[in-house]
């Protein structure tokens, strides 16, 4: 059997039952007879008190550890579950038994070999710069936001699987290597096993690298979207979604970019925009709603610590009936306000987040889909109207963020795809087996794309997408 975690512990009656727990020492106060250790296992956002009366017969082994015992450190504490008379817990443990696992020293100790040092536990009681955790980010799980963040996505993982499996999605593992650029949505990390001078070698007579000579016989990258193979599957299987890790190579330090993130893609068939904008709003509001109910506590933490005002927003947007808008009408909507942009809107140009927020906090006062963009602002697969100008794209904007999900219906006509193609200047050869979907059986399709990180974010209010992600890859940094 496992040992029990701290929120079961947390949960028991105070029936004065022995209990065991397992965890880190978050903090100690020493005070003559009596010493408190909160003690963490990351299971829930509360630590579980731990109560040592040296003079209430603590054994000489207890004793001693119990000495050592710092901030950091971890231990197995034995003792009965019993009512607390602290504020804010409603049990704690009265302690008997101490076994100290692994000691985290508040001071530098010198190893026995070089290497061997131990410097103080960087974790100490005092508040953390963000910045500093990101340094230190093997240990800032055992914080409290790295804790909050860390079982926020875990459980919005879930709740996105469970939404998708419960309304008929199957779930389809796309590949991480590819040889398209997939409608070149960014930067591309290119994947290959020859040597630099390998490559300087194979040379092409017109210039070039020879890459039948690469590992995959051709130049491979890694995939920015599973999109493409993402259709295919739900052109066979009606309702699909990937939920996997995508690379851009953004050269750009921002708060909101990461090298490798992990993307939430809708697929379905028999499904135009109109169905595509009800999913989108069906989902956030599920996904939301989820994070209310089922993260109540991480979410109090976040809207007390990091950004005021998170869960009336979630509530807001769960409650809300989106509005719609198409880009033209919102384009005359930011022509004829008085607010003044630092981008000036004009018909034919992309929102910029500015522009978002206007039309969400101000025109709708609520989430809005903006639709049928600029076929020159949008992707090639996206359905063209009858207008010649415009396709049927959409995308989500909520407040306080702007856009959070992009999407469109699919271009399911042949010629339609394969024109746009070459206008574009794109190979329709190398998509061949893109374009066989449409040859074959091709029935009206949409989907969506969220990236995850995003999403996280919008719900815990952390400012650098850097914090909501383990081990962050972003320009110049993949430490760990
Ligand atoms: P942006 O304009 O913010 O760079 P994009 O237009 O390049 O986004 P898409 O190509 O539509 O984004 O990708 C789908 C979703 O993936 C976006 O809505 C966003 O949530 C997310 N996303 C895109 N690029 C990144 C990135 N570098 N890091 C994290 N998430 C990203
Ligand atoms: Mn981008």
């Amino acid at each position: 059997m496992l040992p029990l975690l701290i929120k079961d512990i947390l949960a028991l009656p105070p029936q004065s039952q022995e209990v065991k727990v397992s965890g880190w020492v978050r903090t100690k106060r020493d005070m003559k007879n009596l010493v408190f250790v909160e003690v963490n296992d990351g299971s829930c956002f509360a630590g579980i008190q731990c109560t040592f009366d040296r003079a209430g017969g603590l054994n000489s082994f207890a004793e001693k550890a119990l000495e050592a015992l710092a901030t950091g450190a971890s231990v197995e504490v034995t003792g009965k579950l019993v009512s607390s008379p602290a504020s804010g817990q409603s049990v704690e443990v009265s302690a008997s038994e101490l076994r100290l696992l692994g000691e985290a020293p508040a001071d530098d100790r010198s190893g026995k070999y070089p290497g061997l040092d131990v410097k103080a536990y960087p974790l100490q009681k005092k508040r953390h710069s963000l910045e500093f955790l990101r340094e230190i980010a093997h240990l800032r799980p055992r914080t409290n936001t790295f804790g909050a963040v860390t079982r926020i996505r875990s459980r919005m993982s879930f709740a996105i699987h469970r939404y998708f499996i419960q309304n008929g999605f199957h779930y389809i593992h796309t590949p991480i290597i590819t040889s398209g650029d997939a409608e070149g949505a960014g930067a591309l990390f290119q994947v290959t096993t020859l040597e630099p001078e390998a490559a300087v070698k194979n040379i092409l007579p017109g210039g070039g690298i020879d890459h039948s000579k690469d590992f995959f016989g051709r130049k491979t990258f890694l995939t920015v979207s599973g999109q493409l193979e993402a259709e295919t599957y739900a052109l066979a299987m009606s309702r699909v979604y990937t939920f996997g890790p995508t690379f851009r190579a953004e050269n750009s330090n921002t708060v909101r970019h990461l090298a490798e993130f992990w993307m939430i893609e809708p697929e379905v068939a028999f499904a135009a925009l109109e169905d595509n904008m009800f999913l989108a709003e069906d989902f956030l509001k599920y996904i939301f709603n989820a994070a209310l109910e089922e993260c109540a506590d991480e979410l109090e933490f976040f809207d007390a610590h990091v950004e005021k005002g998170i869960i009336e927003t979630l509530k807001q947007v769960v409650n809300a009936k989106f509005a719609h808008i198409t880009y033209t009408d919102a384009i005359k909507e930011l022509e004829k306000t008085s607010a003044v942009f630092e981008f000036k809107p004009s018909w034919g140009c992309d929102l910029q987040s500015e522009h978002e927020k206007y039309l969400t906090e101000k025109v709708a006062g609520g989430p809005v889909i903006v639709t049928d963009y600029p076929k020159e602002i949008k992707a090639f697969y996206m359905k063209l109207n009858n207008d010649n100008k415009t396709v049927r794209a959409m995308d989500v904007l909520v407040p306080r963020l702007g856009e959070i999900i992009g999407g469109s219906q699919r271009e399911d006509n042949l010629e339609k795809l394969y024109l746009r193609m070459v206008e574009m200047g794109m190979k329709p050869d190398e998509y061949s087996w893109y374009l066989d979907l449409r040859r074959y059986g091709s029935v009206v399709h949409s989907g969506f794309g969220l990236g995850f990180e995003r999403l996280i974010q919008y719900i815990t209010g952390m400012a650098n997408i850097r914090d909501v992600i383990p081990f962050p890859r972003a320009v110049g940094q993949a430490n760990f």
